[in-house]
């Protein structure tokens, strides 16, 4: 039996305001905020409003939407970070890494020869991520 979607899930109750995040981005589809145990400096998640546990139950018309945002929040954060590429990664289930069951799609600035911070590592300072969505949004 597969599992069903969450509605109390954490970014579901980011989306209801019910806990905080530091904002980058949002329209009536599509939010994107920064992760709180970035793997590298500028991680951030694009999250639909629709609620779905992972692409696997997504609706393929808010895939078409998120998409574009995916992609313009990766071109901001390359520029922002000067980074030499952009990782994207999405998780479905926890076999495959999956901690938060509400659809998401990592973007992380890489750099040549930087390794990535573990998945779900430490947690960063709010300040520190406050100036790095400051970054992330002035090239939006
Ligand atoms: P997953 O393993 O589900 O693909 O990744 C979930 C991500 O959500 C992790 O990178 C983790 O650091 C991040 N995360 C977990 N809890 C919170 C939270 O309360 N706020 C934010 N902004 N990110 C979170």
């Amino acid at each position: 039996m597969s599992a069903t979607y969450d509605p109390n899930n954490i970014f579901a109750k980011i989306l209801k305001g019910e806990i905080p995040s530091v904002k980058l981005y949002e329209d009536a589809d599509v939010v994107a905020f920064m992760d709180v145990m970035p793997q590298a400096p500028g991680h951030l998640l694009v999250i639909p409003r629709q609620g779905s546990r992972n692409l696997l139950d997504a609706d393929p018309a808010v895939l078409a939407k998120l998409m574009p945002v995916v992609q313009k929040l990766a071109l901001a954060a390359k520029e922002a970070f000067e980074a030499d590429g952009i990782y994207v990664a999405q998780f479905n289930e926890p076999a495959a890494g999956q901690t938060v069951f509400h659809l998401h799609f990592h973007v992380i600035p890489r750099h040549d020869g930087q390794p990535l911070k573990p998945h779900s590592g430490g947690m960063e300072d709010i300040e520190v991520l406050k100036v790095n969505a400051e970054k992330i949004k002035a090239c939006l």
